[in-house]
């Protein structure tokens, strides 16, 4: 089934909604402040705005968890985001907490962490994907409810590092879904920076 308009596709993703998607599709990388931001650069594929905005809600909300798919099948056909994705040596999902996961059922970073290590691993065999080195500690309340001020206190020392030692020396690409204000993935970032890592960057699908 195609993830945006429904009908049948084996890839998940019509030859139709391609087309529409690439029209949106800006595949950007963004340089930040490093000191300021505990990352080097933003990667993203879209606008949150319209299908997408509708996509990823859908995507969030709505248990249409397949929709992983549609959007990893879509953002490996850029050779472009393809050969740099293979340039990392490690993956970390942004972690959701055990009671989210419980309400949800699956942690969308996750997911889509998931897939695109096991396709792009069909030609490098050596990305890893990490799911043990960041733990989210406590639920907290949603930070798409708070305004940019209250995110950034909602979110601090939220996130704890573990089994860090194979982190060091590595190219961290730190995965989410949407980047608002960027206060999350810059909590991650900042606690992953306890070790010494060679750089981190933070691909979203999306940028509000
Ligand atoms: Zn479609």
């Amino acid at each position: 089934m195609c993830g945006i308009c429904g009908k049948f596709s084996p890839n998940y993703l019509c030859q139709k909604c391609y087309l529409l998607l690439k029209k949106q599709a800006k595949f950007i990388i963004e340089k930040k402040q490093e000191d300021e931001n505990y990352f080097e650069n933003h990667l993203y594929i879209f606008q949150y705005q319209g299908i997408i905005r509708r996509a990823i809600l859908n995507y969030k909300f709505k248990e249409e968890s397949y929709l992983y798919l549609t959007f990893v099948n879509f953002l490996l056909k850029n050779d472009f985001f393809f050969e740099n994705f293979k340039s990392y040596d490690t993956i970390i999902p942004v972690p959701i907490s055990k009671k989210r996961k419980k309400e949800r059922g699956y942690n969308q970073s996750l997911l889509i962490a998931k897939e695109l290590v096991k396709q792009i691993n069909q030609e490098k065999k050596t990305l890893n994907l990490c799911t043990d080195a960041l733990e989210k500690m406590k639920n907290i309340v949603p930070q798409s409810t708070l305004d940019k001020e209250n995110r950034l206190k909602n979110i601090q020392g939220v996130y704890k590092l573990k089994n860090k030692e194979q982190l060091e020396n590595k190219k961290i690409l730190l995965i989410d879904d949407i980047y608002t204000t960027g206060s999350t993935v810059r909590e991650c970032a900042k606690v992953l920076q306890q070790v010494d890592v060679e750089k981190i960057d933070v691909f979203t699908i999306a940028k509000d």
